[in-house]
């Protein structure tokens, strides 16, 4: 069956047809992270959507050469080097080196290549040149080069593609940004901002001399420097739809490529209806998550429970309720496991074959889990009643290894507790020792109202979940 899938390009339901004329190879994109500070798990909603994709796609069958980049110049990251002192890549190092901790924790696998902006800055003022030469470009007063929207139009650009706009309401109603004086119409967008005191140290030179390049020419440049002037899918959260999607199509196709055929967006992670976000102050980051003892699998459960474009309340009635259901499911493998007593099979065609189905129709991960959990059902009374030989557990068990290759929802080991509790383990070890034992007990307490136990083994304690 054809895999389909929502493009907000055409918005409607297409059937995934890649450009690769022998159907094998595809290039995805998805918008990485701005490393200014520890993202939350509403980012992290938009990067598992991004995992499930690329895991769907290679299940598929297709050779999915996944690009995600890390934008590490930007004008809030400037800011903040300025108040921390030191320098960008001090300063980016740290909060990218957390994201790709978190994004292991969620059982993210890493994109295969993973382009930052401050080291592409040739391909990027490469663009911008190609944008200068087909005249939809401007210098401004303070020496920045803007993309002018009005001359693409002029030129036979469409501006609009992935959202219908009123360009008289543009024109007029849209705030224009402080250090974006100096442009011509209020929807324009800088592709490189001259060089001001506010920078510090960053900067690159230019034909435009000294400056850096804005936020949608780096993912333009980038992507298409990675996966070639057309490639099959770009993705991203709802937010990038308008402006950073639209001006990356028309900084894409205003230099002459045809950019991207299946736009795909993740709709927000929310708390209390409304968007998770740094400005709302309503978010949690993965870390707060693990020092209350959830783990990051559960919480990728929980994220892969919503229908990508359905908005999703985060709870933590429903991470509880993630880990409830991924114990469920635990049992029943391990049950499993227990009677296939190491005996291989071909899998259960007919449970791959329903999660295909669901998965197919635009990634339905609702009809997905209702299969997953009814299987589970009849695996368990079958089970009950002895009725499931060595050969059908083993087979029910290889089907459930190529649908967790998409989850990504591998069963946990020993060392499963999040990394703050184990800490607090190690801590509790350690003030026994020291015969600290009030201490080794409130630390015990603590691990208990946070849902795991103390369980010691020949090889030394370890945490289980309650
Ligand atoms: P940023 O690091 O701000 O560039 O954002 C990284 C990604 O997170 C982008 O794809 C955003 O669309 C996405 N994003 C931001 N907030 C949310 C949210 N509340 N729910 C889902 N995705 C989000
Ligand atoms: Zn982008």
């Amino acid at each position: 069956m054809a895999l389909r899938l929502f493009n907000t390009l055409t918005r409607s339901t297409q059937d995934f047809v890649p450009l690769d004329p022998a159907g094998r190879r595809l290039g995805l994109y998805c918008c990485g992270p701005t490393v200014h500070d520890f993202a939350h798990i509403g980012n992290f909603r938009t990067f598992v959507f991004a995992d499930l994709v690329r895991r769907y796609l290679e299940f598929k069958g297709y050779e999915v050469q996944h690009v995600m980049n890390v934008t590490d110049v930007e004008d809030k990251i400037i800011h903040r080097v300025a108040q921390a002192g030191g320098t960008l890549k001090e300063y980016t190092a740290k909060y990218e080196a957390a994201f790709f901790e978190d994004l292991d924790a969620l059982g993210c696998l890493r994109p295969r290549q993973i382009p930052h902006a401050t080291e592409h800055i040739a391909a990027i003022i490469a663009l911008i040149e190609a944008l200068a030469d087909h005249g939809i470009t401007y210098r401004a007063g303070d020496g920045s080069v803007y993309f002018s929207i009005e001359k693409y139009r002029a030129g036979g650009g469409r501006y609009g593609q992935l959202l219908n706009l009123n360009f008289e309401q543009m024109r007029t109603s849209q705030r224009v940004a402080s250090d974006e004086y100096a442009k011509d119409a209020a929807a324009d967008f800088a592709l490189w901002k001259a060089r001001t005191p506010e920078d510090g140290a960053v900067f690159w030179a230019s034909p435009w001399g000294e400056g850096r390049p804005g936020w949608h020419i780096e993912c333009s440049a980038m992507s298409m420097e990675a996966l070639g002037p057309a490639f099959d899918v770009h993705l991203g959260g709802e937010d990038l739809i308008f402006p950073h999607h639209e001006n990356e199509i028309a900084q894409s196709q205003g230099a002459g490529r045809p950019f991207v055929k299946y736009w795909l967006h993740g709709a927000h992670l929310l708390v209390e209806g409304k968007k998770m976000s740094k400005s709302l102050g309503n978010y949690f980051t993965l870390r707060d998550l693990l020092g209350k003892g959830f783990t990051g699998r559960e919480m990728r459960c929980l994220l892969l429970t919503a229908h990508y474009r359905e908005p999703f309340n985060f709870t933590f009635e429903g991470l509880r309720g993630a880990r409830a259901a991924l114990a469920r499911l635990d049992e029943c493998l391990d049950k499993l496991r227990t009677t296939a007593a190491g005996a291989t099979a071909a899998p259960d065609d007919n449970f791959v074959g329903q999660f295909t189905a669901a998965m197919d129709e635009d990634l339905n991960v609702s009809a997905a889990w209702g299969a997953i959990f009814e299987w589970v059902r009849e695996n368990n009374r079958l089970l009950a009643a002895g009725q499931l030989s060595a050969l059908q557990a083993a087979a029910a068990l290889a089907a459930w290894d190529k649908i967790d290759a998409v989850l990504g929802l591998k069963q946990a080991g020993p060392s499963a507790a999040p990394a703050p509790l184990l800490a607090l383990l190690e801590e509790r070890q350690a003030a026994r020792k020291a015969k600290d034992f009030k201490r080794a007990d409130a630390i015990r307490d603590e691990l208990k109202s946070k849902g795991w136990t103390i369980e010691d083994t020949p090889k030394g304690a370890r945490l289980k979940p309650l």
